[in-house]
């Protein structure tokens, strides 16, 4: 039987031979062995699919960044495609200027940015044997902000249990402040000049394959895969 990557070479091959249109957007996403051409590209993960089990599944990893987040680095490159000034930029630079994309594109980029750079920061938001407390400064600010650490987990954990739809629900500094926010669809804290130190995906796809309806085990699973030293020297970059 077919692997579908090899049924898609075939089907490239074929459509090149032929000349034909390049392959519907729906088909490029479905791996980066069919990206098209572009300035935005998948970064690789830093670790295998399977670093995060028991807690997040190495399916839901492969399916979540070859596809889900491949498919957002397709998309972007075809929304800036001709557009030169946005062509150059990188993503971060993007999705903190989009109220000035032209508003022809703008929707597309909005999505598709926020979907590239959300999720690029989210594989490096979790690491195998993650978990645990943050130490040092953050660990201070998140008391200082929350009360304590378990009072953040309940707040971060309640704000991704209300998120109606699709989401992210984040661990932001403002100001020198520590807030947890959400935001819907693959807006993100940049966009409103907010970095965010800490993320969580609540989209369906992030946990549906082995959680499905219960997102709030998915929630709890999520704060054993943390990298907090990740989220750590962000904060030191961005407490101002
Ligand atoms: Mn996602």
């Amino acid at each position: 039987m077919m692997t579908r990557r090899h049924a898609l070479q075939k089907t490239a091959l074929a459509a090149s031979a032929l000349s034909v249109a390049p392959l519907p957007a729906q088909l490029q996403a479905q791996g980066a062995a069919a990206a098209p051409a572009g300035p935005f590209r998948l970064p690789p993960l830093a670790y295998a699919f399977d670093a995060l089990e028991p807690h997040i599944d190495a399916r839901t990893m492969e399916i979540h960044h070859d596809r889900h987040h491949q498919a957002y680095v397709t998309n972007l490159n075809k929304a800036v495609a001709g557009q030169a000034a946005w062509e150059s930029k990188g993503v971060e630079a993007i999705v903190r200027q989009i109220d000035e994309v032209p508003e022809g594109i703008r929707t597309a980029v909005r999505n598709n940015g926020g979907g590239h750079y959300n999720h690029s920061l989210f594989w490096q938001m979790m690491k195998k044997n993650g978990g645990g407390q943050p130490k040092g400064d953050l660990a201070q600010a998140v008391d200082k902000a929350f009360g304590s650490f378990d009072k953040f987990k309940e707040e971060f954990s309640g704000a991704a249990m209300k998120v109606f739809g699709s989401g992210w629900v984040w661990l932001i500094v403002e100001q020198k402040q520590l807030k947890v926010v959400s935001t819907p669809n693959q807006d993100t804290p940049l966009m409103k000049g907010h970095q965010p130190l800490l993320g969580i995906d609540v989209w369906e796809h992030a946990y549906y394959l082995k959680y499905q309806n219960k997102r709030v085990d998915y929630v709890t699973a999520f704060f054993n895969v943390v990298n907090w030293d990740f989220v750590a020297d962000r904060y030191e970059k961005f407490k101002g």
